[in-house]
């Protein structure tokens, strides 16, 4: 497996030409009379003002030369060249870091709601077990979380000729400022890798405990694998059966969760141990809500705690049979209701 650098990397995002820009390009291809430019950013084309390929007037001419055999005249390169220039919006200075310590807040990189911090938690675990990674993307000027993505090694599930890398990755499931083509396209840049479009699952599905985003990832490989052996496909082959489940509602459990709730007769998620369980405010030992009785520790407030507590802490009123602190109860086992029925009234005057 190929390693990763561990020191941060200091790089530059061009950010992508906003659509109404490439419009406005294609517009004026059309004036001209030419073939117009994909909408979208391809394996050929890119919308940026600045690539490693040049600049977009030069890239622009290749890609015309190469694509239709038109050679462009130099007025339009110029022209289309100021509008893009014109459009584009400074280059943005990242630090990029590879880890597989998942250790920061949800939220950090514009991932808060990622399931893999909620009902998924234990996916972080099988990828960190599976030797992932994740790809943090800072902004260099102010440290502030940028973007990230998941990176997991996949050469055991492809099947590639041996005299291919003994190596390969997928990143999947971009957050944050960046969309997974460009986080794509940014480590591949970096790493001096091609990043292929592949649609990808895991087990044989996208929506299992590695929930993949949009059902796609791209495949990160040495450049100088023949593109018609790069696969349309991946699994990510990480095996989910190992990971213990909350057993009321099913739900994958991480080891965090797992240890969270160890002293429940059965293994349960969060939500579901909040349902079903509670704490007797008396003793703290963990009951299920259902096993909780009322009793009342005051007049007017009621508590409920579990059945020893009950019978240990508290006392039955002679009459209603309410539990009561005995404190509460008068010499002869009434409760403070109980007595003001019980009493007899002032005598009533005969008529
Ligand atoms: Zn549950
Ligand atoms: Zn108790
Ligand atoms: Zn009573």
């Amino acid at each position: 497996m190929a390693l990763l650098p561990t020191d941060p990397i200091s790089i530059t995002y061009e950010p992508p030409l906003p659509v109404s820009a490439r419009d406005q390009v294609n517009q004026t291809l059309r004036q001209w009379g030419l073939p117009l430019l994909p909408r979208d950013d391809t394996d050929r084309w890119l919308w940026r003002w600045r690539t490693p390929e040049g600049k977009f007037p030069k890239r622009l001419r290749k890609y015309f030369w190469q694509q239709h055999g038109i050679k462009l005249d130099p007025t339009l390169l110029a022209q289309l060249g100021q509008q893009v220039r014109a459009a584009s919006s400074l280059p943005i200075p990242l630090l990029l870091q590879f880890t597989d310590r998942f250790d920061w807040q949800p939220g950090d990189f514009g991932d808060k709601g990622s399931c893999f911090w909620t009902t998924r938690a234990a996916a972080r675990d099988l990828i960190a077990a599976s030797g992932g990674h994740a790809a943090l993307f800072y902004r260099a000027d102010t440290g502030q979380g940028y973007a990230r993505a998941w990176l997991v090694p996949v050469v055991d599930t492809l099947d590639l000729d041996l005299r291919y890398p003994d190596w390969a990755w997928v990143v999947f499931n971009a957050y944050g400022a960046l969309t997974l083509s460009q986080v794509a396209h940014l480590l591949a840049q970096t790493l001096e890798l091609r990043a292929s479009l592949v649609s990808l699952t895991n087990e044989g599905q996208s929506d299992g405990l590695i929930y993949i985003n949009h059902d796609v990832g791209y495949l990160l490989l040495p450049p100088h694998i023949p593109v018609p052996l790069v696969p349309d496909c991946v699994d990510l082959g990480i095996l989910t059966s190992a990971v213990p489940r909350c057993s009321s509602c099913g739900s994958y459990l991480s080891k965090d969760q797992v240890q969270a709730t160890s002293d429940l007769p059965e293994l349960y998620c969060p939500d579901c141990s909040a349902r079903l369980f509670t704490a007797c405010p008396d003793c703290g030992s963990i009951v299920g809500s259902r096993n909780l009785l009322p009793v009342r520790p005051l007049p007017g407030l009621i508590h409920n705690v579990c059945h020893q507590c009950r019978t240990r802490n508290y006392q039955p009123c002679t009459c209603c049979l309410v539990y009561y602190d005995p404190a509460l109860l008068s010499p002869e086992g009434y409760c403070l209701y109980c007595r003001y029925l019980l009493e007899p009234g002032p005598a009533q005057a005969d008529p």
